[in-house]
């Protein structure tokens, strides 16, 4: 008998037509032999709802009273679901973060799990029941209810399977698993069958919005088998695990482009020890997340150092850039947002020369010029003018052949 995490994210359980679909697909997967733990999102739109309704009353919502009314969303839906599973003639229970004891650290709005008590899980389990668990939710050593942050309730999920050593862990969505690219942009992008939790971590910071990151990491850590799968049709999804279980590698996994970046630039710095440090130490300091950095120096002793930071971060960041050229005494701060990154990603990398000059090649035939560069083991990220956002994924899908039955090329 096999025990199974399945967690169903907020689409999944948007009505109450969708947790009754949701409630007779555990109870198939309850005939099948397995034993079920389910971790539950907040209603579709939920968590927004009543964070909006917070911000009618406070500006800025955050600490203890916002994470006792953000709890509430994943409560309704547990709730919910126990009762459509007990229609179908499936026993189910629903627990809360605090009533399994997921035990948090007390930084509310974005705790971090310490521990989980699965006695009563267990018991619920080895009792023949479904466990329904309130999913993105804890409880401090206090007794606070605490919350993990947005998107939680997929590390509430990853941390139950690795608690109770569960056989593999399910994220249902509203996909059906995880893409060589975004298929709006290449409509030939093909469903990963298997994927490793270091290029899933590479795909999903990169902007492929499938899992929280933290999940990932997580699972990565513990070796929970992460499967994802879609809620609203039958396949077996895309599997995330170690490199070991990958039966073929491919060269290159994915392309991901993300939008969400913006460039910066410190044009005619001074050249000496601890440039690098006094830009981007103001920068940190504003908790601002510099991405990419390139500095190259010219004949004349001076330098330009350009980095990328998120969209949101552009305008504070050119004003702690103006704030400090003078103290530097650089010539100029420019800065562009109209700028996206594309990226390659795949383990295969690692075992073989060439890739980046593949790629430049396939960019270069196509006119598109590259802005900066940055490379890791499994990664390489260009920036490039937004306008050849679009055509860039696709050139960089078809190079490395991605569309291809195999993928290995
Ligand atoms: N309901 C929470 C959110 O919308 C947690 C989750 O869905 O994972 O962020
Ligand atoms: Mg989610």
């Amino acid at each position: 008998m096999s025990l199974i995490v399945q967690k169903f994210g907020g689409t999944s359980v948007g009505d109450a037509e969708r947790i009754k679909n949701v409630a007779s697909r555990i109870a198939r997967s309850c005939a099948d032999g397995n034993s079920i733990l389910v971790v539950l999102s907040a209603m579709s739109g939920e968590t927004d709802r009543l964070l909006s309704l917070a911000k009618s009353i406070v500006s800025d919502p955050r600490g203890r009273e916002t994470d006792v009314l953000l709890s509430t969303g994943e409560q309704v839906s547990i709730a919910l679901l126990s009762m459509a599973l007990e229609e179908l003639g499936v026993p189910a229970v629903s627990f809360t973060g605090s009533q399994v004891k997921i035990l948090t650290d007390n930084i509310y709005n974005k705790a971090r799990i310490e521990d989980i008590d699965s006695t009563r899980l267990r018991a619920t389990l080895d009792d023949g029941k479904v466990a329904v668990v309130a999913g993105f939710q804890g409880v401090d050593a206090e007794g606070n209810i605490t919350t993990l942050g947005r998107g939680g309730s997929d590390t509430t999920a990853v941390a139950l399977a690795a608690a109770l050593e569960a056989d593999e862990c399910q994220i249902y969505t509203d996909v059906d698993g995880v893409y060589t690219t975004d298929p709006r942009i290449v409509p030939e992008a093909r469903r990963l069958s298997q994927v490793t939790y270091e290029e899933m971590l590479e795909m999903a910071s990169l902007g492929a919005k499938v899992l929280q990151i933290r999940a990932v990491e997580f699972a990565s850590k513990y070796k929970v088998k992460l499967r994802v799968l879609s809620s609203f049709c039958d396949g077996i999804g895309t599997l995330i695990t170690t490199e070991e279980n990958i039966m073929e590698e491919a060269l290159i996994s994915g392309v991901t482009l993300n939008r969400n970046e913006a460039q910066v630039m410190m044009v005619g710095v001074p050249d000496r020890p601890g440039v690098a440090s006094s830009i981007l130490g103001p920068v940190a300091d504003a908790n601002i997340e510099v991405d990419m950095i390139v500095q190259n120096s010219a004949a004349d002793g001076a330098t330009d150092f350009t980095f990328t930071v998120s969209r949101d971060d552009y305008d504070l960041t050119l004003k702690i850039l103006n704030e400090i050229a003078e103290t530097l005494s650089a010539r100029e701060v420019r800065g562009d947002r109209n700028i996206v990154k594309l990226s390659i990603v795949g383990v295969g990398m690692r075992s073989h020369a060439g890739i980046a000059s593949r790629m430049f090649k396939a960019l270069s035939k196509e006119n598109i010029n590259i802005l900066m560069i940055s490379t890791s083991e499994i990664k390489i990220s260009i920036v490039v003018d937004q306008k050849y956002s679009e055509l860039g994924v696709r050139v960089l899908h078809s190079e490395f052949g991605l569309s291809e039955a195999s993928g290995v090329k």
